[in-house]
C-alpha cells in the first residue's frame, strides 16, 4: 500500500512519521526492564543499586589493594580502576595496561567484588574482557563505532558513558550499536556534559535520569566525580542522583587523593567514601531501593 493511501484510509485518524531511530533500546522494545548482573552479585536495574568505586587509574598493586579493601568494606560491590587511561595530554599518566588488568582481577577476587575498567581500543577488547567483569566505554569513545561493534560482540556487560557533548538521542543510538551487535547487557552512565561554565568540570544532567527511565529499558547510573570534578561536591551529587532514581553510582576513591596520578581533585578518600555510603542508605530507601549489603566485619 502506498504511504499516502494508508494515511488517507477512513479508519486512520492521523499519520505519525517514525524516524529510523533506536529500536532495541527503547522502553517498549521489551516487556520489563533490563537488569544487568555481574559476577559476584552486583545488579544494575533492580531494587538494589550498584556502587562502583575505586581509583581513576590503577597506579600500583599497593594503591589498588588499599582502595579495593576500603571500598569493599564500605559496601561497594564493583571495583573500578583505569588500566588504559584516555588522557588529554600525551605526557600524562597513560595507565599500566595489562599489568593493571591483572591487579584488578586479583583485587576483585580477593575482596569478592566485580571489576569494571575502560577499554579504549578495539584491539584490547579481548584482553580486557578476559580480566574484567564489565567493559567501560568512556566519554571520548561513545561514538567510536569500531569499538562499539567490537564490544557489541563481546560476552561481558558494558558501561556506556555519555559522550562529552552527546545528545540523549546520540547516546541511545550508541547503545543501539551494542544491542544490535548482540550485547544486551548495557548500562548507561551519565557523567556530566561540557557546558559554557568552567566553575565545575562538567555539568551533571540529572534530568536524564528520570528521562531515560521513560525512554529506555536499560539501567542508568551516575558518575558524579567526573561530572563535578571537585571532591567535596561529589557527595551532594551522589545523593541527588540516587534520589532521582539512578540505578547505581560510579565514584572515584583514592587512598591518597593528593598524590593521585590522575583525577586526585575529584577523588574521595576512603573515609569520605565510607561516610557517603552511610548517607546514601536512607535516600535509597525513600525511593524504594536499597544499597548492597555491607560485608560483616571480620
Ligand atoms: C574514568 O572513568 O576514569 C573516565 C576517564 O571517565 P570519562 O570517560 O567519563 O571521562
Ligand atoms: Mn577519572
Amino acid at each position: 500500500m502506498k504511504r499516502g493511501s494508508l494515511v488517507e484510509a477512513p479508519e486512520v485518524e492521523r499519520g505519525v512519521n517514525v524516524p529510523q531511530s533506536y529500536r532495541l533500546v527503547r522502553r517498549d522494545a521489551r516487556a520489563g526492564r533490563t537488569v544487568v548482573r555481574l559476577a559476584g552479585g552486583a545488579t544494575f536495574g533492580g531494587d538494589e543499586i550498584a556502587i562502583c568505586a575505586g581509583p581513576c587509574g590503577v597506579e600500583s598493586a599497593e594503591q589498588l589493594d588499599a582502595a579495593a579493601r576500603a571500598v569493599s568494606r564500605s559496601g561497594a560491590n564493583v571495583l573500578r580502576g583505569g588500566a588504559y587511561k584516555p588522557r588529554t595530554s600525551p605526557y600524562s599518566f597513560q595507565g599500566l595496561g595489562e599489568d593493571a588488568l591483572k591487579m584488578l582481577r586479583d583485587c576483585g577476587d580477593r575482596y569478592g567484588i566485580a571489576v569494571v575498567t575502560e577499554v579504549m581500543d578495539p584491539r584490547d577488547v579481548e584482553v580486557v574482557a578476559r580480566h574484567a567483569d564489565m567493559l567501560q566505554i568512556g566519554t571520548r569513545n561513545m561514538q567510536n563505532f569500531p569499538l562499539l561493534r567490537e564490544v557489541g560482540a563481546a560476552s561481558k556487560p558494558v558501561l556506556l558513558k555519555r559522550g562529552i557533548s552527546a545528545t540523549v538521542q546520540e547516546w541511545l543510538l550508541a547503545a543501539e550499536y551494542l544491542l544490535l551487535g548482540g550485547n544486551e547487557n548495557v548500562v548507561l552512565c551519565e557523567r556530566g556534559v561540557r557546558s559554557f561554565d568552567v566553575a565545575t568540570r562538567n555539568l551533571l544532567d540529572i534530568g536524564v535520569v528520570p528521562l531515560l527511565e521513560e525512554l529506555t529499558h536499560l539501567p542508568v547510573i551516575v558518575d558524579p566525580s567526573h561530572a563535578v570534578g571537585i571532591a567535596r561536591l561529589v557527595p551532594a551529587l551522589a545523593m541527588a542522583s540516587v534520589a532521582a532514581g539512578a540505578h547505581g553510582l560510579l565514584i572515584e576513591v583514592h587512598p591518597d587523593p593528593r598524590n593521585a596520578l590522575s583525577d586526585g581533585a575529584q577523588s574521595l578518600d576512603c573515609d569520605q567514601f565510607d561516610d557517603l555510603v552511610r548517607r546514601l542508605a536512607p535516600i535509597a530507601a525513600l525511593v524504594g531501593r536499597r544499597l548492597p549489603a555491607r560485608p560483616q566485619p571480620g
